[in-house]
């Protein structure tokens, strides 16, 4: 209930600091994905009293505050400047990938007519942002199978499926789930020849593989510099460790992000001129990327990429040499995704279900990311490998070891006969939230208890169905969970 009257800082911090308990943390290399830490408190410190200090301000009106458009300016000149553009290089500073992504197929979208649907070229690799510009932006996308063996896309079918309908082609550096570089310059120019927009989502690695590069890493080319690519997306709260809220887009020409922006006089309010989806909203993510930056500084990046890239070759070695895992691909960043020997050859039950890996190593306090199988690419753990991993990096590979140890131990996780069968062919829309509830109990999934040790199950579960029946599935778990 909302409180009759106002609650004292003390308690209202303290119920937060509760509430917290159960999160997984966000500094100390732990955590494995969704966080980024330097390992050097000062720099998020300075960052959260500059967001702090921009918190109020409205980006909703760039008159108003014109230390936005300052502040703005120099990141999205810094980002450009690092990623094959020039000092006028324009650029949009974001709240994330997604929202990057959204804009970079609307500005697509709305300078290339097409007669039918529009539709964006993507490896099965790219993000689903793209899936979810396309879904509110009307679009559609053709996914194109990536190389088997390297996970990277390939151009001969990227460009068999370009048609009169194409308004964007994309190429990820690196892709996410295994953390590799798709050949963006043949991507790039066979997209340029067919006169198609060619997007990089260089959201993951834009302010990484710059500084990989300069440490002495294999970075193939990828960014603005490259013909043919006509956006790039950057995110600064991933390996620029910027507090959450903060991406750049950037366009090779001033068309294409005015083609990104809205304005709107069709009323009789204030005018409304949004560089992005958002309309109000505060400044904070921008003064705390700006800050971040300025805190962390070239040096600070490239030895955080330095970092970084030698603990994921300890963990690329590592994990090799762990009986029964193995490392897709050969990543280009410092993203690593294993997989489990499904122990074919060696008898049923030998090999390990990465899914109760995860479990496992929750338990002894790490977080691994699980990933489904997809388009042919076998369920995984994805580690993200930032700065302060290198630290603790052979703590996790014992625990990995142990881990899978055990998940051999303990066998895959198991669905009771015919589940995956009579989920694949439910109607969902027949059931209520409750209902749902009570057939997620009924095969052992709590679902109030989400986030829990036992997720092995959940996983195994979603991954034995197609990808719509797993997105119908997630779609009523978000339901039941905020109830
Ligand atoms: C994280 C990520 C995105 C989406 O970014 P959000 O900030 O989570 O919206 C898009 N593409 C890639 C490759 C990513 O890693």
């Amino acid at each position: 209930m909302l409180p009759e009257n106002g609650r004292s800082a003390q308690d209202i911090l303290a119920e937060l600091a509760r509430l917290r308990t159960d999160d997984l943390a966000v500094r100390g290399g732990t955590v494995t994905a969704y966080v980024y830490d330097t390992g050097r408190p000062e720099v998020h410190d300075v960052a959260a009293r500059a967001y702090l200090e921009m918190l109020e301000v409205n980006t909703l009106d760039p008159t108003a505050f014109p230390s936005i458009v300052a502040l703005e300016r120099q990141v999205v000149g810094w980002v450009a400047g690092a990623l094959g553009g020039g000092p006028h290089t324009p650029g949009i500073f974001t709240s994330g990938g997604t929202e990057s992504i959204m804009l970079a197929v609307k500005a697509a979208r709305d300078t290339r007519p097409v007669a039918g649907r529009p539709r964006v070229v993507a490896p099965v690799t790219a993000h689903p942002a793209f899936h979810k510009a396309a879904h509110y932006l009307g679009a559609r996308v053709v996914p194109v199978d990536v190389d088997p063996v390297t996970f990277r896309a390939d151009p001969a079918a990227v460009a068999a499926a370009i048609d009169d309908d194409t308004v964007l082609v994309v190429a990820s550096a690196p892709s996410y789930p295994q953390g590799v570089v798709d050949p963006v310059p043949e991507i790039a120019a066979l997209a340029a020849a067919r006169g198609v927009p060619c997007h990089v989502d260089a959201c993951v690695g834009g302010w990484l593989l710059p500084w990989l590069a300069e440490a002495g890493a294999e970075v193939p080319p990828f960014d603005l510099s490259v013909p043919g690519v006509t956006s790039l997306s950057c995110d600064l709260h991933k390996f620029g460790y910027a507090p959450k809220g903060a991406s750049v887009v950037l366009f090779a020409d001033p068309a294409l992000r005015r083609a990104a922006y809205f304005a709107s006089a069709a009323w009789p309010g204030y005018t409304v001129i949004n560089s992005g989806v958002q309309s109000s909203k505060s400044a904070g993510p921008l003064a705390g990327a700006w800050a971040t930056l300025n805190a962390v500084g070239r040096e600070g990046y490239l030895a955080l990429a330095r970092d970084a890239l030698a603990a994921a070759r300890r963990l690329v070695e590592g994990i090799g040499a762990i009986p029964g895992l193995r490392v897709l691909g050969a990543p280009d960043a410092s993203l690593v995704a294993f997989t489990g020997e499904d122990g074919a050859g060696d008898g049923a039950g030998k090999g390990v279900d990465v899914f109760v890996l995860a479990d496992e190593a929750r338990r002894r306090g790490w977080f691994l990311q699980p990933q489904l199988s997809y388009a042919g690419i076998p369920a995984n753990l994805h580690v993200t490998v930032t700065g302060v991993t290198l630290a603790g990096v052979e703590a996790l590979l014992e625990v990995i070891g142990a881990s899978a140890e055990a998940a051999r131990r303990r066998g895959p996780a198991r669905l009771p006969d015919g589940l995956a069968e009579i989920l694949a062919t439910l109607d969902l829309d027949a059931l209520d939230d409750a209902a749902f509830a009570e057939l997620a109990a009924s095969v052992g999934v709590d679902l109030a208890g989400a986030g829990g040790p036992d997720m092995a199950v959940v996983n195994t579960v979603l991954d034995a169905l197609p990808a719509a029946n797993r997105e119908a599935i997630l779609i009523r778990f978000l339901s039941v969970l905020y109830g």
